[in-house]
């Protein structure tokens, strides 16, 4: 499939690098700007300007194929939401100056596609919404499924460096093609692609798990028990976005416990895809917190799973088993 694939990777890359630099530039402007508390329209004018250029580019390249995205525009073309709009297109213009409002609107439809089909794009603009607004980590994620498999995979972080280490705005951007490897390059280009290579063998009292930062999307006390059953010793570290799971590609940490909260909630196909290509292809294994494969054949949800747990080093039967039996497990 890897070679069969190749137009789809490029095109994805491209266009997730479009994405991602409109909303660093969004980011930048956030950081200048003193915002009302709770005022959330920057990141919508990012995740609408993210949607709206990349499914412009799968519009022009493969026409034939639906977008399951996490917006649509309906909102955005309400009166009320005029200034907001405006704001879409001026940003989506500077990349692309012929772009109008009509435009816009229809390119962000366009990933407004809700069933499964044997071929379909998923995206989410901008993963990690919380993180972006905190000048933190977010994602942007594009990922082909054909037959049930997530089979490409683009995922734009503007504020992760290229290679591990400490968080700042080099920006980089992962990539995979089922059965081909997985890659990280600079954001910004250019660079050589650096393979990925998950942990090969783990030492659970050297281990580093990752989890989200947001409490309510991950439950942290159960994780922290799953943890103490495994013999890990070493505090969690909190991000944002499905950066995570590229961290457990690249070795940075050894496994990331995505637990249910209790509360009721089915995880989006947009915020895995592309995530979980990256993570398998650098030799990491991903289910949900039964232990069961991710499935990506229900449309929208992942309305079978519960949960996620990607692990390096061979442990991944005994982190499912002592997810077995923790709050929210
Ligand atoms: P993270 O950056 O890991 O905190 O994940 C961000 C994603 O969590 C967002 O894209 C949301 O779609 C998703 N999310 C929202 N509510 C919940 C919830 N209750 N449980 C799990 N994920 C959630
Ligand atoms: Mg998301």
């Amino acid at each position: 499939m890897k070679d069969a694939l190749q137009s789809e990777l490029s095109v994805a890359v491209r266009a997730v690098r479009e994405a991602s630099r409109l909303c660093r530039e969004v980011q930048r402007k956030l950081a200048e700007a003193v915002l009302e508390k709770n005022d959330k329209s920057p990141v919508t004018v990012a995740d609408f300007g993210s949607q709206a250029l990349i499914c412009r580019a799968l519009q022009a390249a493969f026409p034939d194929d639906p977008v399951i995205g996490e917006e649509d525009s309906k909102a955005l073309r309400q009166p009320a939401q005029d200034a907001l709009r405006a704001q879409v297109v001026e940003r989506v213009r500077a990349q692309v100056p012929s772009a109008g409002e009509a435009d816009v609107c229809g390119w962000i439809d366009r990933g407004g596609a809700s069933a499964y089909s044997p071929r379909f794009w998923t995206l989410d603009p901008i993963d990690g919404t919380k993180g972006f607004l905190r000048g933190g980590q977010y994602a942007v994620a594009l990922a082909l499924v054909v037959g049930g498999q997530v089979a490409v995979a683009a995922l734009g972080c503007p504020n992760l460096p290229p290679e591990p280490g400490p968080e700042s705005g080099a920006g980089v951007i992962f990539w995979a093609v089922r059965g081909g490897g997985a890659f990280a390059e600079p954001l910004d280009g250019p660079g050589a692609p650096i393979p990925l290579q998950a942990k090969a063998a783990v030492e659970p009292a050297q281990a580093v798990y990752c989890e989200s930062v947001e409490s309510r999307h991950s439950s942290q006390g159960g994780a922290a028990e799953i943890a103490k059953g495994l013999g890990i010793t070493r505090p969690p570290r909190r991000l944002d976005s499905m950066a995570k799971y590229a961290l457990v590609a690249r070795g940075e940490c050894e496994l990331y416990i995505r637990l249910p909260t209790g509360a009721a909630y089915t995880e989006k196909i947009w915020d895995h895809a592309a995530g979980a290509l990256v993570a398998t292809e650098g030799g990491a294994t991903v289910t949900d917190i039964e232990g069961k494969p991710l499935d990506f054949t229900l449309g929208r949800e992942l309305s079978k799973n519960r949960g996620v747990l990607v692990t390096s080093g061979g442990i991944h039967a005994r982190v499912v088993a002592a997810a077995r039996g923790v709050a929210g497990g």
